[in-house]
């Protein structure tokens, strides 16, 4: 039995989508100008689809699971889980009116009209806020529609920002943060639900790995203390004595987020020779 898995067949989530699955282990023959792949070492066929058709057809079990962005799931309202965040294709979906215009907060958009890919999504915000406005659904070149008078303002993708401010544009409202996330079926039968447990293991260790860094340092014996007390790390540190006296090795893992800040406090702890590796793999 394999598990099918929808992955973006080109476009923003494509390469980091075959990334992950590379670094997850899983060998599939390159996919371009295909439909379908599978995987030589692991039960899994990878089916190439537009974005936009992922939830549907995951909803439809043609596809098991998917890898799909956030802001499509949403928009779709179709019958999947969202099962985990994968950590790429960060972008927000954004309100965005004329760099020229006073925007007071959302009853600027009051009786305006707004042109969007997403209007599911814009129509939840505009609800929620109380605000009546009038939604012309298009489906790309969204921030060209206030110069050429089709809107006064749009709600698309951002990710910079860049795009808004080369067509006049300011971003006022974020209504959904995006990422790529991996979504399954509702009804998955138990042996491809265990095929998804081990390929979930696999995106876990490989996104704990990521988040994480192996630190090597030096440390004069009378600091041991001190500096291991500012280490987290898996278990305990590792300590080794070096070869010249007084002195011992002592490693560890640290999480990107408290990084820098603990290396400061090494530092000024009388850490030394203080080397950063990446990790592969994290198998917790
Ligand atoms: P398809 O041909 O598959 O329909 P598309 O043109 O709809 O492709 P892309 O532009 O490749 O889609 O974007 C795919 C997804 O990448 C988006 O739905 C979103 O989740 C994510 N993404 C990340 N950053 C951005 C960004 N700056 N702009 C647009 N999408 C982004
Ligand atoms: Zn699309």
């Amino acid at each position: 039995m394999k598990l099918k898995i929808a992955v973006q067949k080109s476009g923003r989530l494509y390469e980091d989508s075959i990334k992950l699955l590379k670094e997850c282990g899983i060998d599939i023959s390159n996919g371009v100008n295909k439909l379908k792949s599978e995987a030589s070492n692991f039960p899994l066929e990878v089916f190439f689809l537009r974005d936009d058709d992922i939830p549907q057809y995951v909803e439809d079990a043609v596809a098991d699971i998917g890898f799909v962005g956030e802001n499509v799931v949403y928009e779709k309202k179709k019958k999947v889980d969202v099962v985990e965040k994968l950590g790429f294709g960060k972008c927000r979906l954004s309100i965005a009116v004329g760099k020229g215009d006073v925007y007071t907060g959302v009853n600027f958009l009051q009786g305006k009209r707004i042109a969007t890919s997403y209007p599911v999504l814009v129509q939840d915000f505009l609800d929620k806020n109380g605000v009546t406005a009038d939604i012309h659904e298009i489906s790309g070149s969204v921030e060209i529609a206030p110069g050429i008078g089709l809107a006064e303002a749009i709600c698309d993708l951002v990710s910079s920002g860049s795009t808004l401010f080369m067509n006049g544009l300011k971003e006022t409202e974020t209504i959904l943060q995006s990422q790529c996330v991996l979504i399954k079926n509702q009804q998955l039968a138990v042996p491809l639900q265990e095929i998804l447990n081990k390929l979930l293991f696999r995106i876990q260790s490989v996104k704990k790995a990521k988040n994480n860094k192996y630190i090597l340092l030096n440390a004069p014996n009378d600091k041991l203390d001190e500096i291991i007390g500012l280490l987290p790390g898996m278990k305990s540190p590792t300590v080794l004595p070096l070869a010249e006296k007084g002195w011992s090795s002592v490693h560890s893992v640290l999480s990107e987020s408290e990084f820098w800040h603990i290396i400061e406090k090494l530092k000024e702890a009388g850490a030394q020779g203080i080397l950063v590796v990446p990790i592969e793999k994290m198998i917790i």
